[in-house]
């Protein structure tokens, strides 16, 4: 086909296949390349984790067009479905349409995008070469596909951040093997007997960590020798409850309300203000060093579960030109939007094309890949994202700039003490481009 009509999505996750249905709907030819054996795999990894956020904020609007047009019966709004349910019952009926499936490529690993024939250091010509999008197929052949423009919706979920405060694994953290986990394992399914009647250290103070945290718990309830240890670099317990009865996704808000009370309650062992400096492996477990309010500690457990975050994967992106903010690791209008430091509530206000754009002209990450290290991307936020970034590709430059989600509300801001990031407070470091408060309410 004419590489002119092809647009490349890498990433076959909600946003990837989001972008595909935005891209469709406007008369454009998506290629996907998803490096799973089939889509949503990252979704599927955590597929025992029930969302947050109920199916009204989960499906993208032109996808469910696209699906109901094909007879498609969409899930209950109000109902809150697991990964594996996101997958079964939306995504992969969803890539299964024959619009979608004719440009899906599974097992399809993109290693690099490039401009055909040409090289980062050169200028002339750059915007009138198509992109070249280097893949590996199922059979590890090296392939390549033409395109005008570039979506990277690959997500973040393969690189988890390390232990280690300073960015960098802690000294013994490579060497943990399977007794250290990254992310939410599925301690009540498939990997009960690894940590039923363990002591397990949870390290994070994310929803990931009190996901991780409730679950053990509720396995202690089955099997009581199992025991629950809970690392967080913060001291107080504010930062877990978020928004609590405030927040308007109720889900989100118990999250943080029932892992503080299990905290109260004294069902686990708390550590903080605390910080893992080295792992070595004992006998049956491992020692875990750090340091907790101070002081130098060391325990010993069976298991360690890090949910330390995430970060983006910028390899394969070397030779693009890319504007990436030096905190964030999103593209710098965006950044100031979802910087922890300036912008604690979490609440994010609507985005589209010109928050991601970057030096390289038809080239965007979107999904949770945009977010960089920030841990606050809702799927709905990536919709709009791709929404606006297919108008722009089609040359609807209005709609592309109308963006108008209006996300749930953190209700950090009402709940948190005066003070914090939507109170009258001291400016922001930076000020994005049209965001007019950290609330974006204006
Ligand atoms: C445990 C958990 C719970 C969450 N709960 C919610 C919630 O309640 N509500 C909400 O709105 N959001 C939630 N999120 C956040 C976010 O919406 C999801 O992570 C969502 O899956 C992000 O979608 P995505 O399409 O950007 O990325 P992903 O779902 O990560 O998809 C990226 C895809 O790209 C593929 N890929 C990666 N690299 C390559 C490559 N080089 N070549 C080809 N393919 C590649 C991956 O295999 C993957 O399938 C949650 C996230 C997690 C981890």
């Amino acid at each position: 086909m004419d590489p002119e009509r092809l647009i490349a999505i890498i990433g076959a996750g909600p946003v990837g296949l989001a972008a595909a249905a935005r891209l469709i709907e406007r008369g454009l030819h998506p290629v996907i390349f998803e490096q799973g054996p089939g889509p949503a795999a990252a979704v599927r990894d955590w597929g025992h984790v029930r969302v947050f956020t109920p199916w009204r904020y989960l499906v993208d609007e032109a996808a469910g067009r696209m699906l109901r047009r094909n007879g498609w019966t969409p899930p209950d709004p109000d109902e809150l479905p697991t990964g594996a349910e996101i997958a079964d019952q939306y995504l992969e009926p969803l890539a299964r349409l024959p619009a979608i499936a004719r440009g899906l490529h599974t097992r399809a690993l993109v290693t690099a995008v490039t401009r055909k024939g040409i090289g980062k250091l050169q200028t002339s010509g750059r915007e009138q070469a198509p992109f070249l999008i280097h893949w590996q197929d199922r059979e590890w052949q090296d392939r390549h596909t033409l395109v005008r423009a570039v979506i990277d919706a690959s997500g973040t979920w393969y690189q988890p951040a390390p232990l280690g405060v300073m960015g960098i694994p802690v000294p013994g953290e490579e060497d943990a093997g399977e007794r250290l986990a990254y992310g939410i394992p599925d301690v009540l399914g498939a990997e009960r007997a690894r940590y039923a009647g363990r002591r397990v250290l949870v390290v994070g103070g994310g929803h990931s960590a009190m996901n991780a945290v409730l679950d053990l718990l509720r396995l202690r309830e089955a099997v009581p020798g199992t025991e629950v240890v809970w690392a967080l670099r913060r001291a107080g317990l504010e930062h877990v409850v978020g928004g609590g009865r405030h927040d308007e996704l109720p889900a989100r808000g118990e999250l943080g309300l029932a892992a503080a009370q299990a905290v109260e309650r004294g069902d686990l062992q708390r550590l903080a203000p605390f910080s893992v400096t080295a792992l070595s492996r004992t006998e049956h477990g491992l020692r875990v060093d750090g340091v907790h309010a101070g002081r130098h500690e060391s325990l010993e457990v069976d298991r360690v579960v890090a949910c330390t975050g995430f970060r983006p994967n910028t390899a394969m992106l070397r030779e693009l030109r890319l504007e990436l903010d030096p905190v964030m690791e999103a593209p710098p209008r965006l950044a100031p939007l979802i910087d922890p430091n300036v912008h604690s509530c979490g609440t994010v206000p609507p985005h589209g094309v010109d928050e991601l754009r970057h030096p390289e002209s038809g080239f965007y990450i979107a999904g949770m890949k945009s977010y960089g290290r920030a841990p606050t991307f809702l799927m709905a936020t990536g919709y709009e994202q791709v929404r606006s970034i297919a108008a722009e590709l089609a040359g609807d430059h209005e709609a592309a700039r109308e963006v108008h989600l209006q996300l749930p509300d953190t209700g950090v801001c009402s709940a948190g003490p005066a003070g914090s990031c939507c109170a009258p407070a001291p400016a922001p470091r930076r000020t994005p481009s049209g965001a007019a408060s950290c609330c974006g309410g204006g």
